[in-house]
């Protein structure tokens, strides 16, 4: 699914936090945002799900106009996203917190109750979607750092996204478990279209095919891996930072 932004505006008081921002991510996009802390990435990405309102500029998905839309509007239409701070339930099961999820989900789109069999399968094959296949039964306290950031993904995917927003996925993450989250972004669908903010250049450069650097809330650049780390002025925004 495509998402544009046009002009994207938003301030806390003073703070121009995003500051007329324009961006395109195309279909079946693997598109990777980047900036130094407090850049506006966050809170651009609350502007995409409608989770923060913005003071002006448009939001398009597959080129309809939802700015004005809600956020479970725009979670009916394909998007989805993993918070920075996500709240997963800790005293319960990995397997139970997808179940809940799977649930809400079906509950939004519809009124008819599912047969719990569904849901239990679906959340199953969430799990092994995300390599957590044989963690299920886990208390989510119990779960590794990483872990737990893969069951925030099977969170997400929950609701059949076609756009899936990840904010800073692999932050925390050892070497062993960064490792795992790409090969799981890598080897999603291409019908999910793929936003996400990361730190990790390396990573960054693996798996996206464009970047678009944000820096005190503009824009800076967008294009390929390669332009982006080519540029002189991303180097100095990182190190100004
Ligand atoms: P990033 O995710 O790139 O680190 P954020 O979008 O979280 O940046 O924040 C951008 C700026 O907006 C920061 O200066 C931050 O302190 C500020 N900010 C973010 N959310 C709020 C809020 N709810 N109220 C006030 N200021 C905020
Ligand atoms: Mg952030």
């Amino acid at each position: 699914m495509t998402l544009q932004c046009h002009g994207l505006r938003r301030q806390f008081g003073a703070l121009k936090a995003v500051d007329d921002v324009s961006l395109a991510v195309s279909d079946g996009a693997r598109h990777a945002l980047i900036g130094p802390n407090g850049a506006g990435k966050s809170t651009l990405f609350k502007l995409i799900t409608g989770l923060l309102r913005s003071d002006g500029g448009r939001v398009e998905l597959a080129g309809q106009d939802v700015t004005k839309a809600s956020e479970v509007r725009r979670c009916r239409l394909g998007i989805s996203q993993t918070l920075q701070h996500a709240s997963l339930f800790p005293t319960m099961s990995a397997a139970e917190n997808v179940v809940l999820a799977v649930q809400r989900h079906e509950s939004r789109i519809s009124w008819l109750p599912r047969r719990q069999r569904s849901v239990h399968d679906r959340a199953a094959l969430l799990l092994d979607q995300v390599g957590l296949a044989s963690r299920g039964s886990v208390t989510v306290s119990s779960l590794s750092h990483g872990e737990r950031k893969q069951l925030e993904v099977a969170l997400a995917l929950a609701c059949r996204p076609k756009l899936l927003l990840l904010d800073e996925p692999a932050a925390g993450m050892s070497a062993a478990e960064r490792a795992r989250l790409v090969t799981l972004i890598a080897g999603l669908p291409s019908e999910i279209t793929v936003l996400f903010v990361e730190h990790d250049l390396d990573l960054v450069f693996e798996l996206a095919d464009t970047v678009t650097v944000l820096n005190l809330g503009r824009v800076l650049l967008s294009g390929e891996p390669s332009e982006v780390r080519a540029s002189e002025e991303v180097r100095q925004a990182y190190l100004g930072a």
